[in-house]
């Protein structure tokens, strides 16, 4: 092997053992995924590493493995405006002759074109991210190459061709590779952390029908106790309104978990989105009222949908007990529904404390409250539920301190042509 192919492997193995340190103090600190400022350390530090063991050519050029950390920085992480004029100004410190405005020409038109294409970059599937940054990398050198070629060809062509055309290309599969699979194990270990917990839901729904045997055992008491005859009017309408609640609060508590683990809609029948909502405002109107949250509708004409109307119910009387509990010192509940040809979109939209990114992401699992004891954090997850049986779907929208929206989508039913109501 001749001196460049071993000078760039070298270079090489130094970025592969400096990824490993990062990826394992990132592990180490905590953090799991490279934050951005691990992440720029990296590729800072990585660039200056190839550029302090770059292979001096001859007089004139100076050949080294700059592109590896700058295409893996820019595609994954949208770097190539400071990986850019990073290389720019280091070039600088050669002087400004004719290579110099060369890189700045080069590297301005290529960091714009890779910072305009990360976001769809990185909304692709891992293998093609893969293909695609070795793909760019062996372009990218294989134009160097040929610009060499034409400006300065070198003595010995073979080994520049065989060092640039495979080990830029091999480098960032290395790379990028290495970047995906921790990227994949932070997912798989979240979903296991999720569906662990999920499993923990079940668990409960078996533990809590054994609490619903004691307000079962007490209506069974006073209901054996009802069957004395000589019992006096006064006492026997006491002992059935005990009966009532005691029945009423078992129901309570199963009706929240079955809705979770089973979200089965019972009764399908199409109704008005409007009259329920309608009617879930006018149930939480003194709650809102305690809040001084305003509370505003506006409803488009065709809204009737086809479903359970009791878990309709259920999920936006938990949606909108949230929105107004956002605003413990008022503000503005909005409700609002329209229509297309085929589906109505519902928005609950508060004025409340809003929820960072993190928030978001958590919401919907079981026993995710910011609420203390005041909260079971169960409400959002059985809404979702009971969306995902209605076919529905479900997005959140929120910024601290400014609010949240809830969107949601139904299928419209086809009876709305029939009869629209106002
Ligand atoms: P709980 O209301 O019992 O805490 P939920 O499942 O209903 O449980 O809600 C979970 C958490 O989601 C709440 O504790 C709160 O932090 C957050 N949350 C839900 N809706 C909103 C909202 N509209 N605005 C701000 N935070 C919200
Ligand atoms: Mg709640």
């Amino acid at each position: 092997m001749e001196l460049l192919t071993v000078n760039f492997l070298f270079n090489l193995s130094l970025l592969i053992v400096f990824l490993f340190f990062c990826i394992m103090w990132a592990e180490k600190s905590g953090k799991k995924r490279l934050d951005k400022g691990t992440a720029i350390l990296y590729f800072v530090c990585s660039l200056v590493l190839c550029i302090i063991f770059s292979y001096r050519l001859n007089e004139g050029m100076v050949l080294d493995l700059r592109i590896v950390p700058y295409l893996i920085g820019s595609l994954y992480m949208g770097l190539s405006p400071i990986l850019g004029l990073l290389i720019i100004l280091i070039r600088a410190f050669h002087g400004f002759d004719i290579g110099f405005y060369i890189g700045v020409v080069f590297y301005g038109l290529f960091s714009f074109l890779l910072w305009y294409i990360s976001p769809w970059f990185k909304k692709r599937t891992p293998k093609f991210r893969i293909l695609f940054s070795v793909g760019l990398t062996l372009l990218v050198s294989l134009l160097i190459l040929v610009g060499i070629e034409i400006i300065a060809p070198p003595s010995h062509s073979l080994d520049l061709w065989f060092a640039y055309l495979f080990v830029p290309p091999l480098g960032v599969a290395m790379i990028s590779y290495t970047i995906e699979v921790s990227e994949n194990n932070i997912l798989m270990q979240q979903r296991l952390v999720k569906s662990e917990k999920l499993e923990a839901v079940e668990q409960m729904g078996a533990a809590i029908s054994h609490e619903i045997r004691n307000p079962l055992t007490s209506a069974m008491g006073f209901l054996q106790l009802l069957d004395d005859d000589l019992l006096h009017v006064e006492k026997r309408n006491q002992y059935i309104s005990i009966i009532k609640e005691e029945l009423q609060s078992a129901e309570k508590v199963i009706q929240d978990y079955l809705t979770f683990s089973k979200p089965m809609l019972e009764s399908i029948e199409v109704f008005s989105v409007q009259e329920e909502l309608n009617k879930i405002l006018n149930l939480l109107q003194p709650t809102a009222n305690k809040n001084s949250v305003k509370v505003a509708s506006d409803y488009s004409s065709f809204n009737l949908i086809e479903g359970d109307r009791q878990k309709f119910h259920q999920c936006f009387i938990n949606v909108v007990k949230n929105a107004i509990e956002s605003m413990p010192n008022g503000g503005e509940l909005s409700i609002t529904t329209f229509a297309n040809s085929s589906h109505v979109t519902i928005n609950v939209q508060d004025t409340g404390v809003g929820m960072t990114k993190e928030h978001i992401e958590r919401l919907g699992e079981p026993y995710y409250s910011t609420k203390g004891n005041n909260g079971t954090g169960l409400g959002v997850m059985v809404a979702h539920s009971i969306v995902r049986a209605m076919n529905g779907t479900v997005n959140v929208k929120s910024k601290v301190g400014v609010g949240t929206v809830f969107t949601f989508t139904f299928h419209l039913s086809l009876q709305n042509e029939k009869n629209p109501t106002n």
